[in-house]
Parts: C-alpha cells; sequence; structure tokens
C-alpha cells in the first residue's frame, strides 16, 4: 500500500498516463556506460525544450563512476581503475568533446613498453598488433624476447603457404589461432600478456571474434597471417608528432565520470547514489491505460533518499514506475533483474565468468630504482617463475612516465597489478601481505634499494567480464531477449569491449534503443504483466 509519493504524487509517476508526455527512463548503474546511456538521452538538441525523456540515474553504491575512480595519493589524484582511453575509437574523444574538455585530453608521455621474457625486461618492437609483429619480423628477432628457434617459428609463417579457411564462420580462441600459426612461444611471451592483461583473462579461452576480430578476419584468409594483419593496421599518418595511442585528462581518467554526472545535472538529471535497483517488474502492457508501449515498475532499495516520484510503502521500500529501463548494471546484477522478466537472458549472463584484479601503487625516493625505466611499463607473462611459484605480478606501470602530470622530482611512483582469471593468491593475503608480495617481486624485476615510502592496495573483485568463445553469439541473444520487452536495453563492459570508449558507446546505443523502442510504441511480443514466456 503506497503511503508517500515523494515529491508529487503517485499518479504523477505513472509515466503513460494521458497527462505526461515526456517518457520516463531509468537508468540502472552509474558506471560510465550508464552516465553515457543518460547524456545521449538528454544531450541532444532534440531532447531540449522539454520534449525529451526524464532521466533518472540509480547507483546502489555511494558514489558515481563504477571503475573510473582516482583518489589521492602521495600528494597527487591518481585513478584507481582505468587510467587512460584508446584514441583510435571515437566514442571516449566524441563525449569529451561535447563536454568542452577537449583542452583537456592529455597524451601518454612516453612511448614503449618492456616485457619479462628469458630472464629479463625486454623492450617490445615496434609494429607489435597485440602481440603479433605486423611491420618487420627483424626488429621482433632482435628483441631477444622469444629464442632464435621461436622466432624462426614464428617466421615460417612468411614462408609455408596457408590456405585460409574462407567461408568458416565460427569463433575460434586467439590463443588457438595465435599457437597454430606462430607456435606457442609467442602466445606464451606475447598476446597472452597483451590480450590477456587487458581482459585479465587468458587468451586460451578468449575469443577472438570478441576481442581481436583483425585476428579471426586474417585467420580466415591464405597467405600469411603477419602480412593479413599488417595490411589491416591503421597506418599511422606521415606526421612530425603521430597522434597518441591513449589519452588521460588532465587531473585523473576518472575525472570524466564526474565531468559527465556535472553536465547531467546541468540538464536536470539527477544521479542518485545509495539507491539500487532491486527487481525490475511489467507495470503494463501497451494499451492499458492508453499507453502505447509497456511500463515498468521499479522496486528500489539501498540507504539513499528515493527519487522524485518514487512511491514509497509502509514498510520502508520504495518504487518508481518508468517507461523506459536502461540495465548499465554488470552481468550478475543485470541477471538477477532479468530474471523474471527475460531467462534466457539472464541465463547466459549469469553464466559470465569475471577475474578479479587488485592494484598496488608505490613511491619510491628518487634514485631508490636503479634499472632504466623503459616506455611506460611492463608485463608478465604468466608462464613466469620466481623461486618456482608463478608470478604473482601480472603487469607495472611507471605513473610519472606514463602521465608527465604525476611526475614529481621527489619521488617515482608504480603502480603494479595482480591477479588474472584463475588466479585467487591476491584475495588469499590481506594489504600489508600483498604489498610485501609485491615488493618481493618487484625486486626481482626492477634493481631496488630500500622499500617504497608510501602504497596503497586497491581491489577489483568482479573487475573484468571474461569473453568466452562464442561471446558475441551469446551477446546477441542476450540483446534480442531484452529487446523483446520493449523499452528495456542492456550496456556496459560486460557485452561489446571492456574499455571505457566501447562501454560509452554501449550506453549510447542502448540509450537510442529504448527511445526507438518507445517511439514504435509497440508491445512487440504482445504480452501482459504475469505471462512471461518461460522459454525466452
Ligand atoms: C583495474 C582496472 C583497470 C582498467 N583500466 C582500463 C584502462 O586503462 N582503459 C580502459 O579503457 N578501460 C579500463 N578498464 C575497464 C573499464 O574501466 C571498465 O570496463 C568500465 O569502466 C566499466 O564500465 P561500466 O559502466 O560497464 O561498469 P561499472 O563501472 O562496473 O559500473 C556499473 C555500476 O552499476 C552499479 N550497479 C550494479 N548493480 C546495481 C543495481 N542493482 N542498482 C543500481 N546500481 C547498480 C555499480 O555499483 C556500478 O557503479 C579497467 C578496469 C579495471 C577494473
Amino acid at each position: 500500500m503506497p503511503v508517500v509519493p515523494v515529491g508529487r504524487s503517485a499518479d504523477n509517476a505513472v509515466t503513460t498516463s494521458p497527462q505526461r508526455q515526456r517518457p520516463t527512463i531509468a537508468i540502472v548503474g552509474a558506471g560510465i556506460a550508464g552516465l553515457a546511456a543518460a547524456w545521449e538521452l538528454v544531450a541532444g538538441p532534440d531532447s531540449q525544450g522539454g520534449d525529451g525523456p526524464e532521466v533518472v540515474v540509480l547507483e546502489s553504491s555511494d558514489r558515481i563512476g563504477g571503475k573510473l575512480r582516482s583518489t589521492e595519493f602521495a600528494g597527487r589524484n591518481v585513478d584507481l581503475a582505468a587510467d587512460a582511453f584508446l584514441a583510435q575509437r571515437p566514442e571516449a574523444t566524441g563525449l569529451c568533446d561535447e563536454l568542452d574538455l577537449t583542452g583537456e585530453l592529455v597524451p601518454v608521455g612516453a612511448s614503449g613498453a618492456s616485457i619479462w621474457a628469458r630472464g629479463r625486461l625486454r623492450p617490445m618492437p615496434e609494429g607489435l598488433s597485440l602481440g603479433v609483429p605486423t611491420r618487420s619480423w627483424w626488429p621482433f628477432y632482435r628483441s631477444g624476447i622469444l629464442s632464435t628457434g621461436e622466432s624462426l617459428r614464428v617466421a615460417t609463417d612468411l614462408v609455408v603457404p596457408h590456405r585460409g579457411t574462407v567461408g568458416v564462420t565460427g569463433d575460434r580462441s586467439v590463443g588457438d589461432i595465435v599457437g597454430e600459426r606462430l607456435g606457442r612461444p609467442i602466445v606464451e611471451r606475447l598476446v597472452d600478456p597483451l590480450i590477456g592483461g587487458i581482459h585479465a583473462g587468458g587468451v586460451d579461452d578468449l575469443s577472438a571474434a570478441a576481442t581481436f576480430p583483425q585476428l579471426i578476419a586474417a585467420s580466415r584468409q591464405s597467405g600469411s597471417l603477419l602480412r593479413q594483419l599488417g595490411r589491416a593496421r591503421v597506418p599511422a599518418p606521415r606526421s612530425a608528432a603521430p597522434p597518441p595511442l591513449f589519452w588521460s585528462l588532465r587531473g585523473t581518467t576518472a575525472s570524466l565520470a564526474v565531468a559527465l554526472a556535472g553536465a547531467l545535472a546541468r540538464r536536470g538529471v539527477a544521479v542518485h547514489t545509495g539507491v539500487s535497483v532491486d527487481a525490475v517488474e511489467r507495470a503494463g502492457p501497451a494499451g492499458a491505460n492508453g499507453a502505447t508501449h509497456p511500463s515498468w515498475t521499479i522496486a528500489l532499495g539501498g540507504s539513499g533518499p528515493p527519487p522524485t516520484g518514487a512511491v514509497v510503502m509502509a514498510d520502508g521500500t520504495s518504487s518508481l514506475r518508468v517507461d523506459g529501463v536502461v540495465l548499465a548494471a554488470p552481468a550478475r546484477e543485470a541477471a538477477v533483474l532479468l530474471g523474471p522478466l527475460a531467462p534466457v537472458a539472464a541465463g547466459l549472463l549469469s553464466a559470465v565468468e569475471y577475474a578479479s584484479v587488485a592494484l598496488v601503487t608505490l613511491a619510491f625516493d628518487p634514485g631508490a630504482i636503479r634499472s632504466p625505466l623503459h616506455g611506460t611499463g611492463f608485463l608478465v607473462p604468466r608462464i613466469s617463475t620466481f623461486d618456482g611459484r608463478p608470478a604473482l605480478i601480472t603487469g607495472c606501470t611507471y605513473l610519472g612516465r606514463k602521465w608527465p602530470h604525476l611526475a614529481r622530482p621527489g619521488d617515482e611512483l608504480l603502480r603494479v597489478s595482480v591477479g588474472r582469471f584463475g588466479d585467487s593468491r591476491p584475495a588469499g593475503l590481506d594489504d600489508d601481505e600483498l604489498t610485501a608480495a609485491v615488493f618481493a617481486e618487484l625486486t626481482r624485476l626492477l634493481d631496488i634499494v630500500g622499500t617504497p615510502v608510501e602504497t596503497m592496495v586497491t581491489r577489483w573483485n568482479g573487475a573484468f567480464p571474461q569473453y568466452r568463445v562464442g561471446h558475441l553469439d551469446r551477446v546477441a541473444r542476450i540483446e534480442q531477449s531484452v529487446a523483446e520487452l520493449g523499452g528495456v536495453a542492456v550496456a556496459g563492459a560486460t557485452y561489446r569491449g571492456v574499455g571505457i570508449p566501447a562501454c560509452i558507446g554501449s550506453g549510447q546505443t542502448a540509450a537510442r534503443l529504448v527511445l526507438e523502442s518507445l517511439s514504435a510504441g509497440a508491445d512487440p511480443a504482445g504480452r501482459s504483466p504475469g505471462r512471461v514466456d518461460p522459454t525466452r
């Protein structure tokens, strides 16, 4: 029994009633995908002047940004997760443009990185495409990352004819394709650290179609894989200063989420933190009360005040009636919300596995690190061992070198990544133990004298969805199943890319799908509440 409609009457919350023209769209999750979805709904010229949808963003945690997060460390602001976004994709830079942040973009301050291979850190040669040499085999050979015999195995691809598998459409794992064509050593020492590193997973399980589409396309052609990949590369413009591969923002990459929330507030969109969406139920099918599309009741929980228009029940729970929903929460949470509505999508989402990672950030006195620091950092292949144990460290960023605005003459900042899918060791160590274990390995990788002057541990449980072979087919089925609900769409890292630009793009697409569905004004499946086809 509703007792307190917050802000406006309970009737007013029925957004499809004849009195209300503007649909209300709820965004579940204020990570970058959810925020981008909200912005897509209110930023366009059509949405100005009161014609666009009313948008409400609901975030279960006490802060916006999801995995975009920063904090103060050693006297400056540092990112706690994502610290850069790919420049080649347009979504993040386009968003920065819309938010007037283009002048705040900062390029990576160093080029290149190293890899721990054959007992030492070795600079990676130029011209690699996610670990595979595409320009010239010679610099790759000279890098010493592979032995002479292992390098020659890679080079056979240039001379031994390959018949190609044109017409084969199925997905395969990255590790399978590269291993078959170029041998296992390059998989283990370059491709796995690079692609597996991006996803905190292993390339023997990761879908080539989802994580390295050029590879699967190249593998189907006859001839050399290296040459095919080389042709697929976007040639760098012949300018004195080629555009950077990655950008951050002055301050932190996480400031993108803060700026986006500020811009949303200026468009009248409130982001409600501490408000979780606990259930989504069909409130009414198309046709009910003159509505042209289905509407939804979302059950709210959490400790934050419910948004305007929510109906508060006697037991303190509240709910909100909306016309459309963008589910921009990670797979497990989305699965729970979709369970009663779209069991097929929910089943596929609940099967998505996640890797957890942790970051250990360390500040050292200048001079404490005696090894030359090349480029932006280094990667450690999973086959590496220290004292007979598999390496804990997966990679390390030289923060002050990667981002000159973080550099100080008084110290050297390192950000070390640990944990990947299947390696639960970091979770079993407390922060002090983890820092000590990382420091012990770090001293094997770099020549360090003394101890860090400041340290910080950040843990990301459920950080990276694992895109297994067949991932894109499953995503298409999830999207189809959700689209059939009418006015509901999914967004975020679970689907078509874990990087910030991909997440922004998925939020934008989801927002447009919901709007299109509302304006199409139909309940495509013609279902009514309580009559959900369980086979979907
Ligand atoms: C350590 C680390 C480093 C990374 N580095 C990079 C990088 O350098 N470059 C790059 O491009 N990408 C990087 N990524 C990946 C990228 O940051 C993420 O994939 C992306 O930010 C995910 O955004 P999202 O909006 O999909 O999800 P999230 O950020 O997870 O946001 C989802 C939000 O939904 C909320 N939520 C969940 N359930 C509910 C509910 N029921 N009701 C309301 N709210 C709910 C959550 O609290 C969360 O805030 C990194 C990720 C990690 C973890």
